[in-house]
Formats: structure tokens, C-alpha cells, sequence
């Protein structure tokens, strides 16, 4: 049976490849900064685009709006940003922006679409994380912005997964590698294909007893 899925930064990168996989047998609510009719995902079946930019608050209520009374099933939270400070200099609007796009308004988001998956049937929420937002596993340094906002994001998504165990509500946070996509770069390590079949296997294999863990793209657990 369709599964009405909601994929963030959907038009490239991880989320392009997590709306192509996932259209075959699912509904599709795919988000997007800038709705541009030449992207790939206008082409994908099941698959509705809407428009929404984490900076802006407006059109996170014009979403939102947009989906009331519809059930989900599983959201996505994959859009994301990583800003090199090594560059920019601990400029704070950057600092802020990348905390707001890649923490506060995925949380936000997920806050605001509760009605919608106590609606669905499967009731899951994924974060796309990353191990750089590991204190534990930072063994190299830098990076404050990019850390600091998925170690927020972490947290967070952890206090979603006990705040909404009784709910049924399940939250898995993922890294999904270091994959060769504009963010990751050329000399990155996996193919999105091979980091996006990986995280689906797991998103389906996911339930509420393992609510609030934090895996790899291989099914790895991940220090905090
Ligand atoms: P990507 O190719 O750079 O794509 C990023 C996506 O996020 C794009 O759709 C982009 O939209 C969207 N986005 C950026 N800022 C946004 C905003 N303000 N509002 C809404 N959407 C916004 O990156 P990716 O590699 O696919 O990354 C996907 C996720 O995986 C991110 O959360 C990233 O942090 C995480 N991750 C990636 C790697 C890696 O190696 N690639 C490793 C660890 C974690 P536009 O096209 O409009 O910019």
C-alpha cells in the first residue's frame, strides 16, 4: 500500500535520489527552495513538489497549510546546509543560518506535522544527520558551524523520539556517509545511490523500540 512520504531538499543530492527510489510505490510530498519546473523531480511519478525555503518562516506556514488534514506516513528531514567558516570567518548570520536550516526549522517542521503522523499509519520521522555532529567522534576539529548545528539537531531529535513514544511516533537519526553529492564533493567515499538504498533498508526495518538511535547509512551505531 502507497505511503504518503514527505522528503525535504528534495530537487538534488541525497533527497533527488530518496524521492526517485521512494516514488515507485509511495506518495511523494517533495519540498523544494525553488520551485523550478526543469528539475528532475517535476518528471517523477507519485510525486507532488512544494515549495519551501527552512530561512523562511512565511513559507513554512504556507506549507504547513498546505498539508493540513493530510496523513503522513514518514517525513524525511534532509535538507541541509554547510557553510565553511574557514572562509567566512566565525561570521554569526552564517552561523545562525546554518543552526535555523539545519536544526531549528527541521525541529520546527516536525513539531508542526505531529496531527499529520498521528494521522499516518507508520508514524516515522528521520533526521538526516552526520557524524560531524559527533562530539565523540571529533577527532579533527573545525567546522563549528556545521558540528554545532547537527549536535543541536541531535539533541533535539532525541528529547522528539521520548517526548513522542507515546504517540507511536518513532525518530531515527542517520549519517549517510560521505557521499558524492555538491555538499560532499567528488572525492567523497559512497555513491548516493549506494547511501540512499542503505538508509531505506533501515527506514523500513525501523521501529518504535528503537526509537531516538543515531546509525550510519550501514546500520552502524553511532557515538554521540
Ligand atoms: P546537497 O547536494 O548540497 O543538497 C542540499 C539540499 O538541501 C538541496 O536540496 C538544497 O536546496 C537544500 N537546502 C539547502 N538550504 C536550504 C534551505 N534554506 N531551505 C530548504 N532547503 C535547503 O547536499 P546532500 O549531500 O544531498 O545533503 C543532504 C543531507 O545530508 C544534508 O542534511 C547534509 O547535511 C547531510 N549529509 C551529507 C553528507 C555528504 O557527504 N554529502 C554527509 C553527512 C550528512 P537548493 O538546491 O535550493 O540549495
Amino acid at each position: 500500500d502507497m505511503k504518503n512520504i514527505l522528503i525535504t531538499g528534495a530537487n538534488r543530492g541525497i533527497g533527488l535520489e530518496l524521492a526517485k527510489k521512494l516514488a515507485k510505490e509511495n506518495q511523494i510530498f517533495a519540498t523544494t527552495r525553488t520551485i523550478s519546473l526543469n528539475d528532475e523531480l517535476h518528471s517523477l511519478s507519485n510525486t507532488t513538489v512544494y515549495q519551501l525555503d527552512l530561512l523562511d518562516d512565511k513559507s513554512m506556514d504556507k506549507l504547513i497549510h498546505k498539508l493540513n488534514e493530510v496523513s503522513i506516513d514518514l517525513i524525511i528531514n534532509n535538507a541541509g546546509v554547510f557553510h565553511d567558516e574557514q572562509f567566512n570567518g566565525l561570521n554569526h548570520d552564517l552561523w545562525l543560518d546554518e543552526m535555523k536550516v539545519n536544526a531549528i526549522s527541521p525541529i520546527s517542521l516536525t513539531h508542526r506535522l505531529k496531527n499529520n503522523l498521528i494521522n499516518g499509519e507508520d508514524k516515522k520521522v528521520v533526521f538526516i544527520s552526520s557524524q560531524m555532529g559527533s562530539i565523540d567522534d571529533n577527532y579533527s576539529g573545525n567546522y563549528y558551524f556545521y558540528r554545532s548545528s547537527k549536535a543541536a539537531l541531535n539533541a533535539s531529535a532525541k528529547s522528539i523520539s521520548i517526548n513522542w513514544k507515546d504517540n507511536g511516533i518513532s525518530v531515527l537519526i542517520l549519517h549517510p556517509g560521505w557521499v558524492q553529492t555538491d555538499m560532499g564533493g567528488k572525492s567523497a567515499k559512497i555513491t548516493v545511490e549506494e547511501s540512499v538504498s542503505g538508509m531505506i533498508d533501515l527506514i523500513n526495518n525501523h521501529n518504535l523500540k528503537d526509537t531516538g538511535i543515531f546509525l550510519n547509512y550501514a546500520g552502524r551505531k553511532m557515538e554521540w
